[in-house]
């Protein structure tokens, strides 16, 4: 049952209205066919008996003196004229006693189609014999059939011309407004929501009623549209700007923190890395170098009686000192060394991939360059001079942490000032005489 009811679901209004218009006209017509052939029926068989028994009567008031004068030839005469007629197929007379007198044609076996009538034959009310005749009913039952097709044909046509009719109506009053609104509906709503076109439907039934609604609401629903596009729009250059402002503090604040952590790790008098950097660099670079078996150096450099700088031109001028020498270091150092001022008047220059001879280049280099570099400060000409004392991965054996390496490279330092500044050391040319004679206590060798 279930996919009968699906499948006739699926069907187009056109198609179930046929099938609906034709099933009731079908059921309709045939109940009333039904009752007219029954009607019919009911008629003919009337019709025949009346006839029958017409037909009875008179022929036994025709052979009444015949049999009373039992004229056997007339009687079967008569009787053989009978059977001639088209629906008498048996005709019997017997007299007052029963005795057959005179008999033509025959009876059939069923009754099926034929209907046997008796009749007394009278003279005067006294009955003298009897008459048989048997009617046949074939014709009868023939022309019925002959109704009842002509019957079904003429209701066939009929429920077709209704079924037709009614179609053709109910697809212009229903069918039709339906595909207008289906077909302006589906052609008129855009991708956005927006619904473009009224239902051009102009009549007064529910349909047409149902056009209007929907064309009101068609309005409503645009203008309520425009106003809900308005406000996205409006909250959508609002959050553009947000994002645009975000976007702007967010640019302004890792430019900040960029400062910041270049401030926190410069100095700042001179520019130069400050101590904080060069811990945690040489940290790193010692464990790189170690890891990966590079040489690294480190320079500590200390300027010559910087106090006395101090003293005799004062603070201000060592602070120029400070810088000048800064800025000489600089002009003569690689941008991948990390120079950096540790101390008040103290330089580290850490050299990445530079090994003892490398080191002890730079040092001197750098060394040469101050001594020829005169600080001018207020008309006056300060020379100034620096000690260097190096160490080096892996030449200094032991050096095995940063800490090391910066106690090498401070032994060094103080190796040069010892020899009477200006000077330059790399601790790995440290003779045990002269470790012993200025008291160094070595740690690694
Ligand atoms: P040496 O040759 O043995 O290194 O003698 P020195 O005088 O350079 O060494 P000392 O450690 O005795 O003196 C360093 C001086 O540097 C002491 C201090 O007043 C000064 N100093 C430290 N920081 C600054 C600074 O930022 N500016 C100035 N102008 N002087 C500073
Ligand atoms: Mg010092
Ligand atoms: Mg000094």
């Amino acid at each position: 049952m279930l996919p009968n009811k699906i499948s006739f679901m699926r069907l187009g209004i056109r198609q179930k209205m046929i099938l609906v218009l034709l099933g009731v006209l079908m059921i309709a017509l045939g109940v009333n066919g039904w009752f007219a052939l029954k009607r019919q029926q009911e008629s003919i068989l009337k019709e025949t008996n009346r006839y029958a028994s017409d037909i009875t009567r008179y022929v036994s008031r025709s052979l009444a003196f015949s049999v009373v004068g039992y004229d056997y030839h007339t009687i079967q005469l008569l009787l053989d004229e009978l059977i001639k007629s088209k629906d008498i197929e048996y005709v019997k007379v017997s007299n007052s006693k029963g005795k057959t007198m005179a008999e033509a044609g025959a009876l059939r076996d069923t009754s099926e189609h034929q209907v046997t009538l008796h009749e007394p034959i009278r003279i005067d009310n006294d009955v003298v014999g009897h008459l048989t005749i048997g009617v046949s009913t074939l014709n009868i039952t023939k022309n019925m059939e002959e109704q009842r097709s002509s019957l079904i044909k003429r209701e066939s046509f009929i429920i077709l011309l209704i079924a037709l009719g009614e179609f053709l109506a109910l697809s212009y009053i229903i069918v039709r407004p339906m595909g207008i609104i289906s077909r302006s509906i589906r052609g008129s709503v855009t991708g956005d929501g927006k619904i473009t076109s009224d239902i051009p439907l102009q009549s007064g039934d529910e349909f047409g009623d149902l056009a209007q609604q929907f064309n009101l609401l068609r309005t409503e629903l645009n203008s309520a549209n425009a106003r809900l596009q308005s406000k996205i729009d409006a909250a959508d250059n609002k959050l553009l700007e947000t994002n645009q402002k975000l976007l702007k503090q967010s640019l302004e604040l890792k430019l900040m923190n960029k400062e910041l952590q270049q401030l926190s790790i410069t100095d700042a008098l001179t520019g130069l890395y400050n101590r904080r950097h060069f811990d945690a660099t040489t940290e790193t670079e010692v464990t790189l170098s170690l890891r990966h078996g590079e040489p690294n150096s480190l320079l500590l450099i200390d300027i010559d009686f910087f106090k006395k700088i101090n003293d005799v031109h004062g603070h201000d001028a060592g602070d120029a000192v400070l810088k000048d020498v800064a800025t000489a270091l600089r002009d003569h150092t690689r941008k991948s060394d990390a120079l950096c001022r540790i101390g008040g008047e103290e330089f580290a220059i850490l050299c990445r991939r530079a090994d003892t001879p490398g080191a002890l280049a730079l040092a001197e280099k750098l060394r040469a360059a101050v001594e020829a570099h005169t600080v001018r400060v207020n008309n006056k000409n300060i020379s100034v001079t620096i000690s260097i004392g190096a160490a080096s991965i892996p030449d200094d054996a032991g050096t095995d942490s940063a800490e090391k390496l910066l106690k090498c490279a401070d032994i060094a330092l103080y190796h040069s000032k010892k020899r009477g500044r200006n000077q330059t050391t790399h601790f790995s040319l440290i003779t045990d005489y002269d470790r012993e004679k200025e008291n160094v206590i070595p740690f690694a060798r």
